[in-house]
């Protein structure tokens, strides 16, 4: 999944109002962030093959230690104590860890059977949503829509940064969801891993966005 990561960040905010939209879009997107680093160290693999799924032409060969669900566990663990660590909050922190670990199930929606449980277990899993491209996109696009509407009941715009800003955002995002939808195929799984740090300064851009904004 794609804006369904982000998704998550948004509902979130409903269930951690103190929490920045930063943190709460980070937590789900984590396993995205670790993948371009371990995909280019070669600690994992991965590359693109045309056609593996109707929607995205790579085949997540070897992904355990950002994609595992045990790997996810970790991670959600990682994190929320992290948080717990720095701001002792008990809700927000588990909202951080479930937000991390929401990732590996929402990826086990749209991917091929290629969602490792364990690091080393042979076993892989996925519906693959991404074979059934209309299905996919209307289930993404939704679940995105309610998951923004949980994000706009909870906050309300503080200045047009506030308002005008987020909706920017949120156009960006579903313009770069359709993009995944337009059957473009990308050189090489290098720039798959490069384009994919482009979208790390979204994180941040949340966080400045929800600044301007006030929680109701
Ligand atoms: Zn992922």
């Amino acid at each position: 999944m794609f804006i369904g990561h982000y998704a998550v960040g948004f509902a979130s905010k409903r269930f951690a109002p103190k929490t920045s939209l930063g943190s709460l879009i980070l937590a789900p997107l984590w396993l995205d962030v670790l993948w371009p680093f371990f995909l280019l160290t070669g600690i994992e693999r991965a590359s693109i093959v045309p056609g593996i799924t109707k929607v995205m032409p790579v085949d997540l060969e070897y992904y355990p230690y950002s994609h595992s669900l045990v790997a996810s566990i970790f991670w959600g663990t990682l994190l929320g104590g992290l948080y717990f660590f720095l701001r002792k909050n008990l809700k927000a922190s588990l909202v951080i860890g479930i937000g991390v670990i929401s990732h590996w199930v929402l990826d086990f929606l749209t991917h091929r059977r290629d969602l490792p449980i364990t690091l080393n277990g042979e076993e892989r899993f996925g519906l693959g949503l991404w074979n059934f491209p209309v299905i996919a996109f209307l289930v993404e696009a939704i679940f995105f829509l309610v998951c923004l509407w949980l994000y706009l009941k909870s906050t309300s715009a503080a200045n047009p940064i506030g308002r005008i800003g987020l909706w920017i955002y949120v156009s960006v995002l579903f313009g770069l969801f359709c993009g995944q939808f337009s059957g473009i195929v990308p050189p090489d799984i290098k720039t798959v891993a490069l384009s994919a740090f482009l979208l790390f300064p979204l994180i941040p851009l949340a966080h400045w966005i929800d600044k301007n904004r006030v929680s109701v």
